[in-house]
């Protein structure tokens, strides 16, 4: 047992080996075999040959990484011990054949949560109700959005292990689902998959998944679907391995109560979904469940099923598995060498050089080769310069490389011909550079004078080295970089000052846009305490250069964040502590409480169903349904609670609200003044999203192009343009205001090319409406946002429409 890092929340985890004591012996050496056939491909055939004749199959198992889903976690003590204890003869020899790696705790913050909350409510009329809240520190189930932008911590403990550290040949990462369903799901996924994943890791799905529904069969587990729901396209979980060169893979056991036995009356038997349509015997499930009793121990029995099958394949097919790793390994070094594209180009000069820095470093965590160009070159007529980032394609990990940095279309897949599309089950789109609002290009050949000036990328990667270091004076970060409203908010922490410039200053050839930040008051330790959280250097002067410059206050800010798995709200929490950004959580609850006053400048109200914000419930079409939550943890802010959101608004305060929440705004608002009168006002905008989807309008979650407004506090450091990542949720409307009010689109889609990437049917509908919406209720400001600025920590080109909006006046 290995600890391999820390939880968000500060808790060990741990990988285990369980194979022969003789494997165990020589892990080392079988470390440094994995990582040849994985990455290089070089190696010649005897060498090769001699290398797979040495080493074993590893397979990874990562439990639990969704918390609540507590089956495969529980299950590997039980199924450690029988594997230690082990007399059987063919189980000795997959032993001797495997390493089997096991991370027996994806998410242990989460599962200590969910466990603590099942043992309070254990024999109470609650027992086996959902974990109020998120299961993790910040992003609760959205864990598994999170592996290609490797937000969170433990993913990037788990990430490294093949990446970085083991390369294992096959991965498995282990679920569960809805209770009603089938029993059990194994490989192959359904259509669609990712089109540039290698043919051969479908392959290999259908053998391990098959094997395993037929080894569940056998030892009398029924209800086992292959080939169903669950599709492949999307790179978000740790089975983005398959992007990788790695057999990954994903199986889900129907859920019970937390640890609580359910009982499913045959007719409760919900089998829909891509591949099955009805609970009887098919191809995709050939042993359907009748129904009755299921407990965790039954979870329990189907994992270690499903851990001797795949131990059982990966030791049949050792050899093969082995050489199938390093033989994809120089097909796709030889594509990168023979298929366009053969490099991309990040240039070193970008609207937002912090993000350019994360780039490089995000693609070494994922175990790409980053290099940069030691002098200028012209290609094709076009200027490279010195310090240019260029990521070879002619490498292992070529086929994450592309589906990362390019833009994404949406294998669109149909179930019959002409008939319906199989509709994405997440979204669409995951462009880095687009995402990170950064310019790249394509090379699409080899060019040898381009490799001959090419040098390694000195890792973790840096532009902070001419940090001017001196006892006092002015720093000036450009408002252009995400990094410099982390300096802001740092440096306020500390006590620093923090002024905003008015206007543009002008400085050895550059121009400092309006809205940069002037730091005052730093020296020694200051400065480096300053220098070491930074990747990116500011302008140093003795004098102030802008003593105009309107000085800044920490704000003081209420996020709103309900007990309904909210994600969103958690994701913002997260994206706040990464930029030293105060905050403080209100829950809907609190606003009706009599003695709650809203004692700040900003209130926050992230992407949330407008019925749980004020009713504590979920509402589909006209009917309510309770939560399955004690009763202490569904309270709306009621009606009363909203009037004090509306007087913050008028009495000078800023609300923020984006996705759902927005709807809270929409329709007829009232201020009780008196016992008598009401204040009445509408709000000048509405949401054309239940129009649009009539026409067939459908954005499952895609990078829209917006144009934005220029010279308007809340744009502040922005390009004139952006990308957002639309769910097809909002899209705005607004109209002529009345009384005391005024607005400004902030954010408009243009007439045509609206969509950058993913898929979006009718898009052309959207032309010169609102994403983004600023409005003046008497003092106050409210701005509705039709995306979520934090969406899974994943869209930076966005962040600064959100932090301008915190220091709206
Ligand atoms: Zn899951």
């Amino acid at each position: 047992m290995q600890e391999i890092g820390e939880s968000p929340m500060g808790k060990k985890m741990y990988l285990v080996f369980i194979s022969s004591p003789k494997n165990l012996d020589k892990l080392d050496r079988y470390k440094e075999i994995n990582r040849k056939l994985a990455l290089d491909w070089k190696l010649r055939d005897s060498e090769r040959d001699s290398l797979i004749a040495e080493d074993r199959v590893f397979l990874l198992a990562t439990l639990s990484m969704h918390s609540n889903e507590v089956g495969p976690t529980q299950a590997s003590p039980q199924i450690a011990y029988t594997l230690a204890n082990t007399t059987d003869p063919e189980m000795l020899r997959c032993l001797d054949n495997v390493v089997f790696m096991v991370v027996p705790n994806h998410n242990p913050d989460g599962m200590k949560m969910v466990v603590d909350n099942y043992n309070k409510y254990k024999g109470t009329i609650y027992e086996g109700s959902n974990l109020p809240g998120v299961y993790h520190k910040y992003v609760g189930h959205d864990n598994n959005r999170d592996f290609v932008t490797l937000t969170q911590k433990d993913n990037r403990v788990i990430a490294a292990i093949y990446n970085q550290d083991w390369f294992p040949q096959v991965m498995v990462e282990k679920h569960q689902m809805g209770s009603t369903g089938v029993r059990y799901f194994v490989p192959p996924m359904s259509d669609p998959i990712a089109q540039g994943v290698d043919e051969g890791i479908w392959n290999w799905s259908w053998v391990f998944g098959s094997a395993m529904a037929k080894d569940l069969s056998s030892a009398g587990c029924a209800g086992v679907a292959q080939h169903y729901l669950f599709d492949d396209y999307w790179p978000g979980s740790t089975a983005t391995a398959e992007w990788k060169n790695m057999v990954g893979m994903l199986t889900e056991a129907a859920s019970v109560n937390g640890a609580t036995p359910v009982y499913i009356e045959k007719n409760e038997i919900k089998v829909i979904g891509k591949g099955l349509s009805e609970n009887k015997k098919s191809i995709n499930m050939p042993l359907p469940w009748e129904g009755g009793w299921w407990r965790l121990s039954d979870i329990v029995r189907y994992e270690m099923q499903t851990t001797w099958s795949l131990l059982r394949t990966a030791s049949d097919n050792r050899e093969q598995l082995l050489k199938f790793r390093n033989n994809l390994c120089r097909k796709e070094v030889a594509k990168g060498k023979t298929q366009a594209p053969a490099y991309f180009v990040v240039p070193l000069q970008q609207h937002d050089q912090s993000e350019m820095v994360a780039l490089v470093n995000l693609l070494h965590e994922q175990g790409v080769s980053v290099a940069r160009l030691k002098e200028d070159m012209v290609w094709n007529e076009k200027m490279i310069r010195a310090g240019d980032i260029i990521i070879p394609l002619a490498q292992p990990f070529r086929t994450f490389i592309k589906e990362v940095m390019e833009t994404q279309t949406y294998p669109e897949r149909y179930y019959t011909p002409g008939g319906e599309m199989i509709k994405p089950y997440d979204i669409t789109s995951w462009s880095l550079p687009l995402n990170k609002g950064l310019i790249s290009f394509e090379i699409p050949v080899v060019v040898d004078e381009l490799d001959k000036k090419l040098e390694p990328v000195a890792i973790p990667f840096t532009l902070i080295n001419e940090f001017p270091e001196h006892d006092n004076g002015y720093w000036v970060f450009s408002a252009t970089n995400n990094e410099s409203y982390k300096a802001a908010f740092k440096s306020l922490y500390m006590g620093l000052s923090v002024n905003r410039t008015k206007a543009d200053l002008t400085f050895k050839g550059k121009t400092i846009p309006a809205g940069s930040f002037i730091i005052a008051g730093a020296k020694g330790k200051m400065v480096s305490v300053l220098k070491d959280s930074l990747t990116i250097s500011p302008e140093w002067f003795a004098e102030n250069p802008d003593t105009s410059s309107t000085p800044l206050l920490v704000p003081r800010i209420g996020l709103v964040e309900s007990w309904f798995s909210d994600m969103d709200a958690g994701w913002t929490r997260f994206l706040f502590d990464q930029y030293h950004i105060p905050f403080t959580v209100i829950r809907p609850g609190d606003f009706a409480k009599k003695t709650f006053e809203l004692n700040f400048d900003v209130v926050i109200f992230p992407d949330e169903d407008k019925n749980v914000l004020i009713e504590g419930k979920k509402k589909k079409g006209e009917e309510v349904y309770t939560a399955d939550y004690p009763p202490e943890f569904t309270k709306g802010m009621g009606k009363e609670g909203f009037q004090k959101v509306l007087k913050f608004i008028k009495n000078g305060g800023t609300v923020l609200s984006w996705g759902g929440s927005t709807a809270l705004f929409e329709g007829l608002m009232t201020i009780k003044i008196s016992e008598t009168e009401n204040e009445e006002f509408r709000f000048p905008f509405t949401n054309l999203v239940p129009e649009l989807k009539k026409s067939k309008f459908n954005c499952p979650g895609s990078l829209l192009k917006v144009d934005l407004l220029t010279n308007h506090p809340l744009t502040l450091g922005m390009k004139a343009e952006a990308g957002i990542m639309s769910e097809g949720g909002q899209v705005f409307q607004t109209s002529v205001p009345s009384f005391d009010m005024d607005r400004r689109v902030i954010a408009r889609y243009p007439e045509t090319k609206v969509l950058l990437s993913g898929y979006c049917q009718k898009e052309e509908l959207l032309g010169n409406y609102a994403a983004m919406v600023w409005m003046r209720k008497t003092k106050g400001n409210l701005v509705v946002y039709g995306f979520s600025p934090p969406f899974r920590g994943s869209v930076p080109g966005v962040y600064k429409l959100l932090f301008n909006g915190l220091l709206l006046k």
